[in-house]
């Protein structure tokens, strides 16, 4: 089998190729003809199947090594469409500190339908062990936590999932299959927003799941048909070139975000860095273990008294604005912008203060990126 950087590239052959064109057709049919009315299409309908779609399902299921992959109009599609597998009365275990759209999903949207939540801290072994109850069914948690990348063992928790007999479901979206692939490490089923680094370049909204077995898959498949939330074949292409860089922008994210971390670590204005390349944390040691690299997110803190505000409305090339994962490098204030729905007193269990700063590094030059933090923080003295 080839290896990774080349399945990025190239996905399943596709059969209906009469043009030579080396990528797949952007189908934009919603129906497809039946010889005769007793026909067994591959594809009848576009909610169903589309083989634009299709190809990035491939493409997606071979890159994380899964049985099946599926593609939605979002990434909180993709993990609406994997909670909707779960009944009333089914327990779930979640990662305390997972994105707050899944959050506000499960506790505004599916506790109406009677799943039963705990959000526990899963980095402690222990406390997702005595969450567990009898009618618990799955761990779902983010290996890297987002904005303070606390780090997750995918192997110890899949571990205590096989033991009880819950699933394990990973959202890899900070990751992505080129820095950690969860269903090697034993879990069942990968989540991911491809909004962020599976398209790579802030154009897209979308979603994929990939799951480990057939039984999954065909769980998935009937919730992604009946509630309909699919990626167009438009946006399916755009996810699927984005894939095929996906290793080399890794790359530069990754360095990156390393010299960053370096330069952050010299500057007096600096006063916590998290991101796990550093030594002596539990994160680092997880991290070191299961990952290829440690991401192209970094966070940090700002010394008191030094004016968060400026700081990030004062860097030029970098801009002010949510989201993460793309060509382009963003900053923002967690506390004000991405957590803004956390109350004042649950921010700061989270750990998410007033001089907390997120930084999702690009892949530009990075001395015109750290020449452009230096001008920003100059300013604040
Ligand atoms: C952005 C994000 C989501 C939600 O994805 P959308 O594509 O915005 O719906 C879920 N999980 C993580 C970790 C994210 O960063």
């Amino acid at each position: 089998m080839s290896g990774f950087n080349t399945k990025l590239v190239h996905g399943k052959p596709q059969k209906d190729n009469h043009t030579g064109a080396v990528n797949v057709p952007i189908y934009n049919s919603s129906t497809y003809i039946y010889p005769t009315v007793d026909a067994k299409l591959p594809y009848d309908y576009a909610r169903s199947g589309n083989p634009t779609r299709n190809y990035l399902e491939d493409q997606v299921a071979e890159l994380e090594g899964g049985y099946q992959g599926f593609a939605f109009s979002s990434g909180s599609a993709a993990i609406h469409a994997v909670l909707s597998i779960f009944s009333p009365g089914d327990h779930i275990i979640i990662g305390k500190e997972i994105y707050g759209g899944t959050f506000r999903l499960i506790n505004q949207f599916f506790k109406r339908w009677q799943l039963e939540f705990t959000a526990v801290d899963t980095q402690n072994i222990e406390e997702v062990e005595q969450a567990i109850k009898p009618n618990t069914k799955a761990i779902y948690f983010e290996s890297f936590t987002n904005p303070l990348l606390k780090v997750t063992s995918v192997k110890a928790i899949s571990q205590v999932a096989q033991a009880n007999h819950l699933l394990t479901i990973v959202d890899n979206t900070f990751l992505t299959p080129y820095l950690q692939k969860p269903l090697d490490l034993g879990a069942d089923v990968v989540v991911h927003s491809a909004t962020k680094y599976l398209s790579g370049h802030s154009d897209v909204i979308a979603g994929v799941v990939v799951v480990k077995n057939k039984a999954l898959a065909d769980k998935v498949y009937f919730n992604q048909n009946s509630i309909g939330a699919t990626l167009s074949p438009e946006d399916s292409n755009l996810v699927r070139r984005g894939i095929q860089t996906l290793a080399v922008r890794m790359d530069r994210h990754l360095s990156n975000t390393q010299k960053i971390v370096e330069f952050l670590q010299g500057r007096p204005e600096i006063a916590r860095i998290y991101y796990p390349s550093i030594a002596g944390t539990k994160d680092h040691e997880i991290a070191a273990k299961e990952t290829r690299g440690f991401g192209g997110i970094v966070s940090f803190e700002l010394q008191d008294g030094l004016d968060s505000t400026k700081f990030v409305e004062g860097t030029k090339l970098i801009q002010l604005a949510v989201s993460l994962g793309a060509v382009e490098s963003l900053i923002e204030l967690p506390y004000k912008m991405t957590h803004v729905e956390l109350s004042p007193d649950e921010q700061l269990k989270a750990g998410i203060t007033h001089q907390l700063v997120r930084l999702s590094v690009g892949i530009e030059d990075v001395s015109d990126l750290i020449n452009d933090l230096k001008q920003s923080l100059d300013k604040l003295n």
